[in-house]
């Protein structure tokens, strides 16, 4: 309740200036440390939910899950934003049918504030990644891809969003290996990628006056790019990692800046609860947990919807019977040599020879569908094949198969595999060349397991 005031109304205002200069003054003599209080901040992240827009056979997942986790995240703290790492598409039929566009605009319902690009962004070639900031309703960052001037593919390198009082810088970056990631796209147009943690510096340097804390969005490599950012950049607190489909087994932590990650495919979704001083522009504490996403989550009804109707668009196309299988396969390492045995078998090769990070899922038990062998090879990789003398052979076949130095075999691999034969988790080899074309990778393991009706 006001009490009655005699003086006139531009005394009171006086009044009330002066009060508050002396308050101001009181302000500035206070410690820096009293004069900033700490201030909540949470930051919910995903990574690498690479288009696993249903729940997986061991029912977790699910963007309709996820996108009610977020809300209710959301709705329990004070100053929230949700930071998407990178590989949003890639992984399902409706990804690659129609070059990952519907989960762009599926993912615009899961509640995301900011997003990096992937490697897998660029799977469909570099134009679409400029398709998929179009349908983006959220600033997608990308601070180390750029053209011949410097300028951002994303035309944003940072944001700075305003939480609670908090002033919050964020850099986008992708691994600086970024082309030779690629699987179906070697290109990047006319841009390129420049180093991480260069760029880091010099956004943060140019971000440090003007936040209060600065955060690391990036889909790099684990643990190499992660460390160096914590290590080099000491104005970097935070970085919300992607790449790696592993979640860290707790919060990484270089003298309280920290870096997290979690699982893929939408199994989890991170909630880092940090209290931000903002004197020191670092995180004065910082919780993380990882919150599985299963059942217990009731699936949003507006993005269950989307999501069912464009798997109905597929489902004629991948939810095709082709046999049985008598056990789970789990690891790549498991599926390895089956997938290769089936390519040999298909294209009358000897052997077939596939790196391990062209594997993305696992092999359930029981009735096979089509959509389960699209979900392990997601990549409209064609099969090639060559004859070599067993000497002309790399390390990574003659240590897996029994070859004679001077026969010739038949030898079966993916065009992706051939045109990046020098990268370290290829053949690691040069120069031997394929000279026939077969089916898709995808097609002739169908039709293996279409063949035989049961998969050992
Ligand atoms: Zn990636």
């Amino acid at each position: 309740m006001r009490t009655y005031n005699p003086t006139p109304a531009d005394s009171y205002t006086n009044a009330m200036t002066l009060w508050r200069l002396v308050l101001g003054l009181l302000w500035i003599l206070l410690p820096a440390g009293a004069q900033n209080s700490l201030l909540p901040l949470t930051i919910l992240h995903s990574n690498d939910l690479h288009a696993h827009l249903v729940p997986d056979n061991q029912d977790r997942g699910g963007f309709a899950r996820l996108a009610t986790a977020v809300k209710r995240e959301k709705a329990n703290c004070s100053a929230c934003i949700y930071l998407n790492a990178g590989d949003l598409v890639q992984g399902t039929p409706v990804s690659t049918i129609f070059y990952g566009v519907p989960v762009y605009e599926i993912g615009n319902l899961l509640g995301v504030d900011v997003a990096t690009l992937g490697n897998h962004e660029f799977d469909y070639g570099w134009r679409r990644t400029l398709e998929f900031q179009r349908i983006a309703k959220y600033p997608m960052l990308s601070a180390n891809v750029v053209d011949s001037a410097g300028k951002s593919i994303t035309g944003l390198p940072y944001v700075i969003k305003t939480l609670g009082g908090i002033r919050v810088g964020i850099i986008g970056v992708i691994l600086e290996n970024l082309v030779g990631s690629m699987v179906t796209a070697p290109q990047v147009g006319e841009y390129k990628v420049i180093p991480v943690v260069e760029t880091v510096r010099k956004y943060a340097a140019e971000l440090r006056d003007r936040t209060d804390i600065i955060v690391v969005l990036g889909h790099i490599r684990d643990r190499e790019e992660v460390e160096a950012i914590l290590r080099d950049v000491p104005e970097v607190a935070v970085v919300v990692a992607g790449h790696n489909h592993r979640s860290y087994p707790n919060m990484m932590n270089v003298g309280g800046r920290v870096a997290v990650l979690i699982d893929a495919y939408g199994t989890e979704l991170g909630r880092l609860d940090l209290q931000v001083d903002r004197a020191t522009k670092k995180a004065a504490s910082a919780e993380w947990k990882k919150i599985t996403i299963d059942k217990s989550f009731a699936p949003a009804p507006d993005v269950e919807q989307l999501v069912s109707a464009w798997e109905a668009k597929v489902t004629k196309v991948v939810d095709t019977p082709i046999g049985e299988s008598r056990k789970r396969y789990t690891s790549r390492a498991e599926l390895r040599p089956l997938l290769e045995k089936a390519m040999a078998e298909e294209t009358g090769a000897d052997f077939a020879w596939i790196n391990l990070g062209n594997i993305r899922d696992e092999l359930p038990e029981g009735k096979l569908l089509a959509r389960h062998i699209w979900n392990i090879l997601p990549f409209d990789n064609y099969l090639v094949i060559g004859k070599f003398k067993g000497s002309q052979l790399p390390k990574a076949i003659t240590d897996r198969y029994p070859v004679e130095p001077d026969r010739e075999y038949t030898v079966t691999t993916t065009d992706f595999t051939m045109s990046n034969q020098a990268s370290p988790d290829q053949l690691s080899s040069k120069g031997l060349v394929f000279p026939n074309t077969g089916p898709l990778e995808r097609d002739a393991v169908i039709n293996w397991i279409k063949t035989r009706k049961i998969v050992p």
